[in-house]
């Protein structure tokens, strides 16, 4: 299939997966999430770990959408993975507070990064999971947006708690991997700005 007609494919089961899980939260949840995913995917017909675990994903996310849209910009951070760098290209520096991205326009992380400054939000590129703890702890965030695959967003979402305390939301990687992956930029930006 070509790369469009999968893209637009993709968008529709994204977009079905998406009203699904906002249905079964208006009713609340009577079981666990994996079971709901499970339903989810007989409902729409793929069943597929891929959009398995997009749908948990997105389960979690609604669950704390609330929570995480009435804090302030100023007061989310966003964390970003470095996987998504261009690796032949690029040059950016990294400390204790992880990457930092030189936005020379060879890849996404540019444009995610000026769509937070632009938002004057927090932002991390980071190498893992025991860095985001490490950064939630000195700078004490009060909400999260996490791009990253699905372990590492499960991870955060485990750890970090979730809901009125510290909400978050994640965005799952489109394709994973340890270098160049890639992520839907709509997906970051309608989270970003919720
Ligand atoms: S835009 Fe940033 S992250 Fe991407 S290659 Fe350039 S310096 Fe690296």
């Amino acid at each position: 299939m070509a790369k469009k007609e999968t893209a637009l494919k993709d968008d529709g089961i994204k977009r079905k997966i998406k009203d699904f899980a906002a249905r079964t939260l208006t009713v609340g949840l009577h079981t666990s999430v994996s079971d709901i995913a499970n339903k989810i995917m007989k409902d729409i017909g793929v069943m597929d770990e891929k959009w398995s675990r997009y749908t948990t994903i997105e389960l979690y996310n609604g669950i704390n959408k609330d929570f995480y849209k009435v804090v302030p910009k100023k007061d989310r951070v966003v964390f970003l993975p470095h996987c998504l760098r261009n690796i032949k290209e690029c040059k950016m520096p990294v400390d204790e507070d992880g990457y930092h991205c030189l936005k020379c326009g060879k890849c996404v992380l540019g444009d995610i990064v000026k769509e937070c400054e632009k938002n004057e939000m927090k932002y991390f590129i980071v190498g893992g999971g025991s860095q985001v703890f490490n950064i939630v702890q000195r700078h004490k965030p009060k909400a999260f947006l996490g791009v990253a695959c699905f372990n590492e967003l499960q991870m955060a979402i485990e750890k970090l708690g979730g809901g009125s305390h510290f909400p978050g939301q994640g965005v799952m990687l489109k394709k994973d991997g340890c270098v160049n992956t890639e992520v839907d930029l709509t997906e970051v930006f309608e989270k970003m700005n919720m």
